[in-house]
C-alpha cells in the first residue's frame, strides 16, 4: 500500500518533468554552434529582466547620472553595439527587445550588465579601466550578448531541472520536498546570478565580434581586460568576481583577434573620445 503511493507520486512527477521537457526547446547558438537547453519561453525570460531592471533602478540607494558627459558616450556605444546586433544573427531578438540604457552613478562600483530584454546599466566606476568608446564598447558588446544569447533563461533552466531532478529524487525516496522552493528561488533570482565560465567565453568572443561590426578597434578588449586584471589586484571589482580567469580571456580574445579585425576593417568606424575621469 505504501509503496504503490510512493510509485503513483514519483510517477506522477517524472510524467511532469518529461511534459516539462516536452515543452522545452533545444536551441543551438547561432554564433558557436553550441546546444542549450531552455526550459523557460523567451516572453517569461524578458517579463523577468524588466522587473529586474525596475527593481533595480527602484532601489533608494542608486543614483541615476543625468550628467551629459558620463550619459552621452554610453549612450552613443550603447546605440551603435544596438544597431549591430539588429543586423547581426540575433537580428529578430534585438528588433523584438525594448532597448533601454542607464548610467548609475556609483565611482566605486566597476560594473556594468544588460538583462532579457534589452535593458542595459553602466555604473561610473568602470569608466577607468574602459578609458574610452572602445573599451566601453567592449564591456557593453560582452553584456549585452549575455541577454541576446538568453544565458539567463539558461540558467535558470539549468537550474530548474536540476531542482526537478532533486523533486523525483525527493518522492522517490519519501523526503520533504524542498526542491520547490529551490525551483522558486532560480526562478525569481535567476537574472542576477552569475554567468559560468562557458557563457563568459561566448560572450567574450560574440561581443568582440559585435563591437567590431559596430565600428570600435575590437584590440582595446585585450587592453580593457589588462586594466581589469591590473585594477584586480588587492582584492577583484564586482566586474571581475562574475567574470574570472583573464589570462585565459586575454589568450582567447588574441586567438578570436583576426576574425574580429576583419569585421571592423569592414565596419564605418565610431568616433571615438576618452571617458570622463572620475575620483
Ligand atoms: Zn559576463
Amino acid at each position: 500500500m505504501y509503496f504503490r503511493k510512493t510509485a503513483k507520486r514519483a510517477i506522477r512527477t517524472l510524467t511532469l518533468f518529461l511534459v516539462f521537457i516536452n515543452v522545452a526547446g533545444c536551441a543551438t547558438n547561432p554564433y558557436t554552434d553550441r546546444s542549450q537547453f531552455l526550459l523557460i519561453p523567451e516572453s517569461q525570460e524578458v517579463h523577468m529582466g524588466n522587473k529586474a531592471y525596475a527593481q533595480a533602478l527602484n532601489d533608494p540607494k542608486v543614483v541615476i547620472s543625468k550628467n551629459p558627459a558620463e550619459v552621452d558616450p554610453v549612450k552613443r556605444v550603447a546605440e551603435r553595439i544596438i544597431a549591430a546586433a539588429k543586423q547581426s544573427k540575433y537580428a529578430k531578438r534585438a528588433d523584438s527587445f525594448q532597448w533601454d540604457v542607464t548610467v548609475i552613478k556609483n565611482d566605486k562600483t566597476k560594473n556594468a550588465w544588460a538583462l532579457p530584454g534589452g535593458k542595459i546599466a553602466v555604473y561610473t566606476g568602470i569608466f577607468p579601466e574602459a578609458k574610452n568608446e572602445n573599451g566601453l564598447a567592449a564591456i557593453m558588446g560582452h553584456e549585452v550578448v549575455h541577454a541576446l544569447a538568453r544565458h539567463g533563461a539558461e540558467r535558470v533552466s539549468q537550474h530548474t531541472a536540476a531542482n526537478l531532478g532533486m523533486q523525483i529524487a525527493t518522492v522517490a525516496l519519501d523526503m520533504k520536498p524542498i526542491a520547490q522552493t529551490l525551483a522558486m528561488q532560480a526562478l525569481g533570482i535567476g537574472v542576477l546570478l552569475p554567468f559560468s565560465r562557458g557563457h563568459e567565453s561566448e560572450a567574450d568572443y560574440i561581443g568582440l565580434l559585435l563591437a567590431a561590426d559596430a565600428g570600435y578597434d575590437p584590440r582595446e578588449a585585450v587592453l580593457l581586460w589588462e586594466r581589469m586584471a591590473e585594477s584586480s589586484k588587492g582584492g577583484p571589482p564586482e566586474f571581475l568576481s562574475t567574470h574570472p580567469a583573464h589570462d585565459t580571456r586575454i589568450q582567447d580574445l588574441r586567438k578570436w583577434m583576426p576574425e574580429a579585425m576583419a569585421r571592423y576593417e569592414r565596419a564605418s568606424k565610431a568616433p571615438i573620445s576618452p571617458l570622463p575621469s572620475i575620483e
